[in-house]
């Protein structure tokens, strides 16, 4: 959040050229592909073509979880025999230490910290049974108290001081950065490696070995096409997205008075489990980042620019305060927000279309700043043809096996109706004169919404 320096854009691409990897868009996706191919093969030569400058998408404006896991995973997995279930567990509960491995190895200035997360029953009591039922399963399948354990409220109370705590999971899966500054050094890296950056470049087309831009082409034996949220402008490519959004506020810095009441001393992400996830964390300048909620429009339309409107912050100004009423006289300074990728089903991909030496990875369904660094090593090791260890996840399809969203007006009909299914549920329980009939009714509702998005 401290202002960061200006940076002075790469040049657009200007010409044709040739290469052994293209890869378009400069997010964590084609940032992290364009790092680990350099480390695998040295003498790559990589060119990178972003619309805008490194960072413009989600990757420099996210909440700076590392998630230590992917969207869906248990169905993911589900098929796997035990020991390979294992193995690819072992590899997703390792993003957010491998993140931190480069972070360290490599200098990369972004505030990571491996702190772990606090998943909090912190607004009605039926947040706990929920918790306490998705805890009873990961510990079924084949996690340990080491992965997820239970802390009662005044253990929790150690660790974070929520105005109504019920009880929380701690587990320490999840890392934090800064997304912006962790974007502008794996820039700065990449390009000491020897890759091509060209900014200001959109890729108006992407087919068989080429990425063409209004002013020149880069032919290429493999491009990658890293957009997430941005893939509708290239359908056929990698079409089997759909652009949602998201957003956050963050406070002004907070003096040490209040973190001795709130807590958060060890660098811990916070959720609250409601179906309507609202996440945080304490910034490395001390201010409390806070996201929640976000919207889907009509045919998946960006949204960009992107500022948020005075009730977008009031809203989740609202709902901060229910957690943190100590917070009441601090000012809100920033609010945010992006464009980011969901696969139908919630399952990320990475997509290999072999025979025109396409791949692309996305979908990550807001929980893409781990999941892209686990893409970046799979993409690379399928180009050099490494036999990493990630290769055993059984993410990676074909154009032909993608599950595509439904068409609109259905799509539109279906996410806004979920959402507002998940909404009513909230406030319903949010509100402690409401009857127990209606509690029920809005939580059976909100399941049977929910089981439509998986
Ligand atoms: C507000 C918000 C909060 C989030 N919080 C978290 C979090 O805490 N933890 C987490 O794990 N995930 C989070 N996410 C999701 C995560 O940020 C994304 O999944 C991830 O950053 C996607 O990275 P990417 O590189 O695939 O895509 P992007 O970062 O979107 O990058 C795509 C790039 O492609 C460029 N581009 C677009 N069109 C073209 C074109 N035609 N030619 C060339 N370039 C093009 C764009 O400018 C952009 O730079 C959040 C997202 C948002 C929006």
């Amino acid at each position: 959040m401290d202002q960061l320096a200006p940076v002075t854009p790469a040049p657009p691409l200007a010409g044709d050229t040739t290469a052994d990897v293209v890869i378009v868009g400069a997010g964590f996706t084609g940032l992290w592909s364009a790092y680990y191919l350099k480390q695998q093969q040295p003498q790559l030569d990589v060119v990178v073509l972003e619309a805008h400058t490194a960072g413009y998408g989600a990757s420099g404006r996210n909440g700076g979880w590392v998630i230590g896991e992917l969207a869906g995973e248990d169905r993911l997995l589900a098929g796997l025999e035990p020991a390979r279930r294992d193995a690819c567990l072992a590899q997703l509960r390792d993003i957010p230490a491998e993140v931190g491995r480069v972070v360290a190895s490599e200098g990369l200035d972004c505030d990571f910290r491996h702190g772990g997360v606090l998943y909090c029953a912190a607004r009605y009591p039926e947040q706990e049974a929920r918790l306490r039922q998705q805890l009873a399963h990961w510990h079924a399948h084949g996690h340990g108290t080491q992965d997820f354990a239970w802390l009662e409220v005044a253990a929790l109370q150690q660790q974070l001081r929520l105005a109504q705590p019920y009880g929380a999971v701690f587990s320490p899966h999840v890392a934090t950065i800064q997304p912006a500054k962790l974007v502008r050094a794996l820039r700065r890296r990449v390009q000491e490696l020897g890759v091509r950056l060209y900014e200001h470049s959109p890729v108006r087309t992407i087919r068989r070995y080429e990425a063409l831009t209004a002013r020149g082409r880069v032919r290429a034996r493999w491009v990658v096409a890293a957009l997430e949220a941005y893939s509708g402008s290239q359908a056929g490519v990698c079409s089997q997205q759909i652009a949602v959004q998201s957003m956050i506020i963050a406070t002004e810095p907070l003096p040490q008075a209040l973190w001795d009441q709130i807590g958060l001393e060890h660098g811990q992400a916070f959720s609250e489990w409601s179906r309507l996830v609202s996440y945080g964390q304490r910034s490395r300048d001390n201010r409390l980042v806070f996201g929640a909620r976000g919207g889907y429009r009509f045919q998946g339309r960006l949204r960009t620019p992107f500022v948020l409107t005075p009730a977008e912050v009031a809203l989740r100004h609202k709902l901060m305060l229910e957690l943190f009423p100590m917070l009441a006289q601090v000012r809100i300074t920033h609010g945010w927000g992006g464009n980011l990728g969901v696969a139908r089903g919630f399952a990320p991909q990475v997509v290999v279309d072999a025979a025109n030496g396409v791949l692309s990875a996305g979908g990550y369904g807001g929980e893409g700043v781990g999941a892209s660094n686990l893409a970046g090593r799979t993409l690379a090791a399928l180009i050099c043809g490494t036999p990493d260890e990630c290769l055993q996840i059984p993410w990676q399809t074909t154009p032909d096996k993608l599950r595509r969203w439904e068409p609109e007006p259905l799509r539109w009909l279906g996410y806004n109706g979920i959402m507002r299914s998940f909404d009513w549920e909230d406030r319903v329980l949010n509100d402690r004169h409401s009857a127990s009939w209606k509690r029920r009714l809005a939580q059976q509702l909100a399941r049977r919404m929910d089981g439509l998005l998986q």
